[in-house]
């Protein structure tokens, strides 16, 4: 049986007022482990007011171990302060920032000798899905991450299965279409010889709201969800752990 896993990824979004309005009120519930991603100049101030309560965790790290590179984060300045876990290889880091597979492998690898939980953000866009090659995609993103790590490793943390085109647009892919990709994800690990594809997590994101998080939960394959714009309002969020209860 998986635990349901509810992340919260800020991105460019906070304040310290919204830092303690969270880190007061969510905590993990019965069967439900909640992360806050808050962005990372917040994270010293969220472990610290949330400590024993829900976790948290960095939105994205560097390669490489501290050193002389500017305006860089590294993995193990996010443990010293408190986060537990990593977003990897978003959508929006993908696209916006050129990450490359071969960089989101060697940023799983950092994350794993910092000994954080790493989210794997692994989705294909609109157009590729249209051309049928969704699960190729995903697959070849799986495929270049596990090159750096093994999946047990990954099994600290989660996948989380994010089709591009329902990030932040209010599309949201249907639960029998996300559990579909999830299902996939979970034998594609099977046929690499994963030991651990029953039991990691992979959850869904992609416009997940207080509306249509039950239905999602309820299929088999979906352990949860990394929330965007749904998680900037703390009773919208409360409401989404709630249907994963
Ligand atoms: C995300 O940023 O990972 C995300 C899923 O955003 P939204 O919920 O806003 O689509």
């Amino acid at each position: 049986m998986r635990k349901a896993l509810i992340a919260a990824n800020w991105k460019c979004h906070g304040s310290l007022k919204m830092v303690d309005e969270f880190a007061n009120a969510l905590s993990h519930e019965p069967g439900v482990d909640v992360v806050v991603f808050p962005p990372a100049v917040f994270l010293a101030q969220y472990a610290s007011r949330a400590s024993h309560k829900a976790d948290c965790g960095a939105q994205d790290i560097g390669t490489a171990e501290t050193g002389a590179r500017a305006g860089e984060v590294a993995g193990e300045m996010v443990s010293e302060v408190g986060g537990k876990w990593v977003i990897l290889g978003h959508s929006e880091r993908r696209s916006e920032q050129q990450e490359s597979d071969a960089l989101i492998a060697e940023k799983l690898a950092a994350a794993l000798r910092a000994e954080l939980r790493p989210i794997l953000c692994v989705g294909e866009t609109q157009q590729q899905r249209e051309a049928g090659q969704a699960m190729v995609v995903v697959e070849r993103q799986l495929q270049s991450a596990l090159e750096q790590a093994a999946g047990s490793q990954l099994a600290t943390g989660a996948i989380a299965y994010e089709p591009v085109w329902a990030i932040g647009t209010g599309l949201t892919a249907t639960p029998q279409q996300a559990q579909e990709m999830h299902q996939g994800i979970r034998s594609w690990l099977y046929r690499k010889g994963d030991q651990t594809a029953q039991s990691v997590r992979i959850i869904y994101g992609g416009s997940v709201k207080a509306e249509n998080a039950a239905a999602l939960f309820q299929q088999p394959d979906i352990d949860g969800a990394l929330v965007g714009g749904a998680s900037l309002q703390l009773d919208t969020f409360t409401r989404i752990i709630g249907a994963a209860g």
